[in-house]
């Protein structure tokens, strides 16, 4: 059980890094062993998504360059049985089939855009108590699965897009780049310099 670990540790919210931090850029490293600390930031984790209203996160979204993510579908109705899940030192096995689907994320906050991913992943990964797993995802959890797993490459999704939707998105991409962006959550202010360049 996820929330079993910290009924003693005060929650807290992190503030997200958006598109132009550079610890979204960096391949994330993996974990040795779970720590108390670790396990914090997981809880952490789950706690920043659900207050950004998002169905996933990533460690480098939240300053953290580790390969960990979280991901929690059951806001949205057709998955509303689904269990909150962490997945930790991920490596995907194999994927299968083509899926296009409109993405968000809450480090380019406003942009969406449809993109290209396969529709099946099979993953290898330890949950919150490093135990392993191998399972298959399809659809909707393969898709916010993968898009979590590219933040560890230091890659967002907008990096993926075909250069006439780039062209599109660009002035709004700018606009986040320099702090300019109206959201509900708590984000990593921008450095002076970036500001006002
Ligand atoms: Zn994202």
């Amino acid at each position: 059980m996820i929330f079993e670990f910290l009924t003693d540790t005060i929650m807290a919210i992190l503030p997200i890094n958006t598109i132009g931090d550079k610890v979204l850029n960096k391949v994330a490293k993996p974990l040795k062993a779970i720590t108390s600390e670790h396990k914090t930031l997981i809880e952490n984790m789950f706690e920043t998504m659900y207050q950004a209203e998002g169905i996933g996160l990533a460690g480098p979204q939240v300053g953290k360059s580790l390969r960990v993510f979280v991901i929690d579908l059951s806001v949205m109705e057709d998955f509303k049985d689904e269990k909150p899940m962490a997945f930790i030192n991920p490596q995907i096995l194999e994927t299968g089939g083509m899926a296009t689907m409109e993405e968000g994320c809450l480090s380019v906050p406003g942009i969406r855009e449809e993109v290209k991913r396969p529709e099946m992943i099979k993953i290898k990964y330890r949950d919150e108590d490093f135990k392993e797993h191998v399972e298959v995802f399809h659809g909707l959890k393969a898709r916010v699965i993968q898009h979590e797993y590219e933040h560890l490459t230091g890659n967002l999704f907008v990096n993926n897009l075909d250069s006439r939707t780039k062209r599109k998105i660009k002035d709004d991409i700018e606009a986040i780049k320099h702090g300019n962006v109206d959201i509900t959550y708590q984000i990593v202010e921008k450095p002076k310099a970036l500001q006002h360049s």
